[in-house]
């Protein structure tokens, strides 16, 4: 893939931990193939993911009455925000595609991760009313989910004491991936690492790197485009006429815009083309 940039977003505190085996194969693989990657290795840089006024520079417009999304907004557009959010900011328009690189924690990215897309992915770059969702600024870029857990894939199951893995996966995806227009690419789940044998350690490092052979021909998971959702004023729900063509079908468009129908199955690990 000559000419495409990845970027690689990590966040591991150790370098024997699988995560950093899987960042390193991860970067080995799609170097082989032409791109260019680009990583941030949080816990290393020691991102600061702490939201706070000093992630603007210059005097606020407000500071008595100091809204954060507000402040920033005008901070990017007049090339004010912090130098560590802008240089993370560079990066990611840089990149065609963003892997994000992480153990599951607590359900979600661990805190140095959700802290850097809080301060990194902030509003006017990332998202606004008037650019989300498959409208969003980076529309044109694909990203995905790659992560370890503690527990098995049965813990995860529809009937696993973790619940459906698909819930887990709906605002890490849709709230934050699909939200800022990325196309977001199946995730790759790593089970258990630390309680399989060996060889299946190695099995999983060497399928992450055929993958990303060809990942950029991957066909993302699919959401509901923001077209079929009223806008503001409607209060941005399914338009009725959306609503009506899906009456006779088994499942909602997507696990969040469900209709109150039973969940579609694997949608948030499977794309359409890979579903059964
Ligand atoms: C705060 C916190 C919250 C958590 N919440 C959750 C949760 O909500 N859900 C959940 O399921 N889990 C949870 N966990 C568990 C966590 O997700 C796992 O501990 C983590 O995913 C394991 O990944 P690791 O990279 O740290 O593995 P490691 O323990 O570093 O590695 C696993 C094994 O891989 C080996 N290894 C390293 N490099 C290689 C290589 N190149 N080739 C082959 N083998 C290699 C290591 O030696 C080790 O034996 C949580 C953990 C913490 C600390």
């Amino acid at each position: 893939m000559a000419g495409k940039t990845a970027l690689i977003v990590f966040a591991h505190q150790e370098q024997k931990s699988f995560n950093y085996a899987m960042k390193e194969a991860a970067q080995a693989a799609l170097r082989r193939k032409g791109w260019k990657v680009l990583v941030s290795d949080l816990y290393m840089m020691k991102f600061n993911s702490v939201l706070s006024r000093d992630d603007i520079t210059g005097s606020p417009k407000e500071p008595n009455k100091f809204k954060y999304g507000a402040e920033t907004l005008i901070a990017w557009k007049e090339g004010r925000l912090a130098k560590d959010i802008m240089e993370e900011q560079k990066k990611v328009e840089m990149a065609d595609l963003v892997i994000f690189q992480f153990p599951l924690y607590w359900f979600g990215m661990p805190a140095i991760m959700k802290g850097w897309v809080e301060r990194v992915f902030s509003m006017g770059f990332a998202y606004s009313f008037e650019a989300m969702y498959s409208e969003g600024p980076f529309k044109n870029k694909k990203a995905l989910l790659s992560f370890t857990t503690g527990g098995p894939e049965s813990m995860s199951s529809p009937k696993g004491i973790n619940g459906d893995i698909n819930v887990n996966l709906w605002p890490m995806q849709n709230g934050i991936l699909n939200f800022c227009g990325f196309k977001v690419l199946e995730p790759q789940i790593s089970y258990a690492v630390a309680h399989i044998p060996q060889e299946a350690r190695v099995g999983i490092l060497n399928n992450w790197e055929k993958r990303l052979e060809t990942i950029w021909e991957e066909k993302p998971i699919k959401y509901v485009p923001i077209q079929d959702f009223e806008g503001l004023s409607g209060g941005f729900v399914l338009k009725k006429e959306v609503v009506e063509a899906r009456s006779d079908d088994k499942y909602g468009p997507t696990l969040g815009q469900n209709l109150g129908k039973p969940l579609p199955p694997d949608s948030q690990v499977k794309s359409e083309s890979t579903r059964l």
